[in-house]
């Protein structure tokens, strides 16, 4: 078995369960990889993931203020450390579709819990879509075999979000709009997935739009915060 970052040959004996179900081998990272993400612990912001607070964090209470009427709550996996920054320059950037298995392991543990709620990848323009050949939150959740459902559409492009500032970036428009399918999450919970979140402003853009159907919760998750 390959590790799902490094590619490298991991070595070790499989359980008996794996010899007679193969289709439980899981994807896994080598010692190696393992070692370089690091899992969010606590203490961390509850309604963010924000690693080192205790309490709702400063850009949480930002947020309260603008939407006070959205019960924001987002869960995230890993800080984003410069292992992941380099995981995500060579997924997402450069390309390379096979990294999408990467976390299967941890996506599917936590998408265990969540049965029942609808999950939607935060979408890419249709211009970046055919520049990158992948939408990179969609291909993990999939590789993870968590079943998604389309429920927003970007209309526009938006400036790359790395090339801009934090307050820029919080003052960026509305880029999302509903699909033919956003009717259908009406009193049901809803699960908004991007790859990382830095300030937010993608994931609350998002769910402005979704909580005009009603749903009956929204939550978000990212892979890094
Ligand atoms: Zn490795
Ligand atoms: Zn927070």
């Amino acid at each position: 078995m390959k590790c799902s970052y490094c590619q490298q040959e991991i070595i070790r004996n499989l359980t008996f369960k794996e010899i007679l179900f193969p289709l439980l081998i899981k994807r896994e990272r080598c010692v190696f990889c393992q070692q370089k993400f690091e899992k969010i612990t606590v203490p961390a912001c509850p309604t963010c993931s924000k690693p080192g607070w205790s309490s709702s964090c400063e850009e949480c209470q930002q947020w309260e203020k603008r939407y006070p009427d959205y019960e924001f709550c987002h869960q995230a996996l890993f800080r984003y450390n410069e292992a992941f920054k380099e995981w995500i320059y060579q997924y997402k950037f450069l390309g390379d579709f096979r990294l999408k298995t990467t976390f299967s392991a941890e996506i599917q543990e936590y998408f265990s819990h969540k049965k029942g709620w609808l999950v939607c990848s935060i979408p890419l323009s249709k211009d970046r879509f055919s520049q990158r050949g992948f939408n990179q939150a969609e291909a993990f959740l999939q590789a993870a075999n968590v079943k998604t459902i389309p429920l927003l559409e970007k209309k526009v492009e938006s400036l790359p979000q790395s090339n801009k500032n934090r307050q820029e970036r919080l003052a960026s428009p509305q880029v999302f709009g509903p699909t033919e399918q956003t009717f259908k999450i009406k009193n049901k919970k809803v699960i908004l997935v991007d790859d990382v979140y830095t300030t937010g402003r993608t994931l609350f853009h998002a769910a402005e739009i979704l909580r005009m159907y009603q749903p009956e919760k929204i939550q978000t998750f990212s892979l890094a915060r």
